[in-house]
């Protein structure tokens, strides 16, 4: 036979398993929502990437100190070349010293090439470039801007940058 004190035991049994019980299910909501969040971090992530790749946006993440920036640190403009195919074969080897060979844009003309640079401006170490053509197409009153990217977003290695800029 159950003496009262017994049933408050197990009353209070029951009653620590179901505190205990919740505070488990707390715990296995709290990782659901941290799982939540970062299946949300890796979507941004991949929708970052994905619309980097796509052109929408041109957003780039330093890897070291996962600074974002968009803009480019340098933006230099170039006559359009005659061995187009060869600048870029070139440039996407890494032989960034063929870009000594091209004529500096001078004034506006309906064809050229822009090299962009875009260096981490938090740690100045990671960078990378793009190669696109812009073409000026002249419509009824004005003057529209058509870029087609060769290169996107390529990759400039850290060792030896000095003399690949040289
Ligand atoms: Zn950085």
């Amino acid at each position: 036979m159950l003496s009262p004190v017994h049933l408050l035991n197990i009353a209070r049994v029951v009653m620590e398993e179901g505190t205990w019980g919740m505070t488990s299910g707390d715990n296995v909501a709290g990782l659901e929502l941290a799982c939540v969040w970062i299946a949300e971090g890796l979507m941004i992530v991949g929708g970052s990437i994905y619309m980097a790749r796509g052109g929408l946006t041109s957003y780039i993440c330093c890897p070291d100190c996962t600074v974002w920036f968009k803009d480019p640190t340098k933006t230099m403009s170039y006559e359009m070349p005659e061995d187009l195919d060869k600048v870029v074969h070139d440039l996407k080897g890494l032989n960034l010293k063929t870009l000594h060979h091209l004529t500096p844009l001078t004034g506006q003309k309906p064809a050229s090439l822009e090299f962009d640079i875009f260096f981490c401006p938090a740690c100045s170490t990671f960078g990378c470039f793009d190669l696109q053509t812009v073409e000026l197409i002249q419509k009824k009153k004005k003057v529209e801007t058509k870029k087609a990217k060769l290169i996107d977003r390529l990759l400039l290695p850290k060792e030896g940058l000095a003399d690949l800029l040289k």
